[in-house]
């Protein structure tokens, strides 16, 4: 039995192997140059993907063979990985195609659709350079008015789309589609809300004076104590605003944040130079305009693309990838496809977190970044500040869109309208604006694109606080700890997969993923 099931998962990974790598070769070429042909491709490799994983024979075998508990681990945790990644995919063909045609339909209006304000047609950033730099009010309403029209247009089909995602999930025993992802996630739903209201206990009262300093500002440039949405400097106040912060700007006029992810990564013996010759870093026509970092085979095959022009950002999530190639490229070598992988979508974020944080470490900006000594001292009280805000605020953030699809699942068709904004109220103290009625929640895109995946961005806050805290206790300074790497590898990269994330969070820090050392991190 035990060397069927070696076979059977030796036969699986060989067939995804081929079949992922392709894919993720195809998505690489869409990202770095949109073209009909280039989606085409893509698009029929994904639904390829997505069927060999709905392959029921497939999942009724591995069933079998874990019920025949197989003693050696790796094998076991193999089988588990194969299960986790069926169990989402099994659906009839016809729920599938479905599922994948509208989520894609709603996606392409997002990235279709602009606005239009007294004439012309807008874009996310038109939108954001307003509400960031205007001091007309009435323009500020209209502007963040526009922004949540994508909301109308995509809200029925969304509550359809999850309508048939629940459908998907109760064919499999789930209460809905929500439960089934936490569970696919390996993220027990009682654990996990325990812990987003111990982060909603932590951030409430530093977030209340926070904001309340920030409103004061407010009041006082737009002359009004009755604050609305668009006072703010994004349409879901989820950025930290200019007067919130600290710009570092003029520290880097280059366009070079490539070198400072590669000098930061060499001093904790981790080289990306092989990462970074692979990767398409500038901008450019018909390129994605956003940043990733994707592991292309599960070898050693790691490309980020990116769009670096100059300034604070780019050095920042240049940080961010770069965290996350660190990790993909020290997954150990000899562990099988299946295992070859972050443990979690939370374990490879936070080691992301941890990286980007560092473009407001003091010590990064001296040592690293070669800023005079004194030009950082200057800041270095207003850069604590301002790392900490950032926590709070997206924590804040976080727990809407948390909380908001917990019961979006479980009943789609509810007031949706109201509970968002009950939501936004409660956890961001931002009112909503007397007679606003419409799908607001519907205009923000993970929830039809990502779903059950922004608790992994709250999860991987706490993480990058506990993993910064440990590395400090057991290297030392993390900026001049050559030691970090090492200690990082070997305790948190290289077991992959092979064990589950609690396993593997206990083993690197030491104790159990809690929110202690982020309490202490936004305290600071
Ligand atoms: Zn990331």
């Amino acid at each position: 039995m035990s060397e069927d099931a070696v076979k059977l998962v030796e036969a699986t990974q060989e067939h995804w192997r081929a079949l992922e790598t392709r894919f993720h070769h195809a998505y690489w070429d869409s990202q770095i140059e949109a073209s009909p042909d280039h989606d085409r491709l893509r698009a029929e490799l994904e639904l390829e993907v997505s069927r060999a994983k709905g392959d029921r024979d497939l999942y009724r075998a591995v069933l079998d063979a874990l019920d025949a508990r197989p003693g050696d681990p790796e094998l076991a945790r193999s089988l588990e990985v194969l299960r986790l990644s069926l169990s989402g995919n099994q659906m009839d063909d016809d729920l599938r195609t479905q599922i994948v045609e509208l989520s894609s339909a709603i996606e392409s209006d997002f990235a279709s659709f602009r606005p239009v304000l007294d004439g012309q047609r807008l874009s996310d950033n038109e939108i954001e350079e307003i509400l960031t730099h205007s001091d007309d009010g009435e323009l500020r309403r209209r502007a963040w008015g526009a922004s949540k029209e994508i909301g109308t247009v995509v809200a029925d089909r969304v509550r359809e789309l999850a309508r048939l995602r629940n459908e998907a999930a109760r064919a499999l025993g789930f209460p809905d589609y929500y439960r089934m992802s936490l569970d696919l996630q390996e993220i027990p739903e009682a654990w996990l809300f325990e812990t987003m209201d111990g982060l909603d206990r932590l951030t409430a009262e530093p977030f209340r004076a926070w904001k309340g300093s920030l409103d004061d500002a407010l009041a006082e440039r737009f002359g009004t104590r009755e604050l609305s949405p668009w006072h703010y400097s994004d349409p879901f106040f989820q950025l930290l605003p200019p007067q919130g912060g600290v710009s570092l700007d003029e520290f880097f006029p280059a366009a070079d944040a490539d070198r400072h992810a590669l000098a930061t990564f060499e001093r904790w013996n981790v080289d990306l130079s092989d990462v970074i010759a692979t990767s398409d870093l500038f901008p450019r026509e018909h390129k994605c305009q956003h940043a990733f970092c994707i592991q292309m085979d599960r070898s050693k095959d790691v490309r980020i693309l990116a769009n670096i022009v100059p300034g604070e950002r780019w050095v920042e999530t240049m940080l961010h990838e770069s965290g996350h190639a660190a990790y993909d490229m020290s997954i150990e070598g000899s562990l099988p496809y299946l295992l070859r992988r972050p443990a979690h979508t939370f374990t490879t974020e936070a080691m992301a977190i941890m990286s980007g944080r560092l473009v407001r470490d003091p010590r990064w900006l001296t040592e690293v970044a070669g800023i005079p000594e004194e030009h950082v001292a200057e800041i270095a009280g207003d850069l604590h500040a301002a790392s900490a805000a950032q926590s709070l605020l997206f924590a804040r953030w976080g727990l809407v869109m948390v909380y908001f699809e917990r019961d979006l699942y479980n009943d789609p068709g509810g007031d949706l309208d109201a509970r968002w904004w009950d939501l936004v109220e409660r956890f961001q103290l931002v009112r909503k604006p007397r007679d606003r009625r419409g799908p607001d929640w519907a205009a923000k895109i993970h929830i039809a694109a990502a779903p059950v995946y922004y608790h992994n961005y709250l999860l991987g806050e706490m993480l990058a606080s506990q993993l910064r805290a440990a590395l400090e206790r057991d290297c030392g300074n993390l900026i001049d700890a050559s030691a970090a790497g090492p200690w990082l590898r070997e305790r948190f990269f290289s077991p992959g997969a092979s064990m589950p994330w609690d396993t593997l969070v206990e083993r690197a820090t030491g104790a159990p993923l809690s929110a202690a050392d982020h309490a202490a991190y936004l305290s600071s």
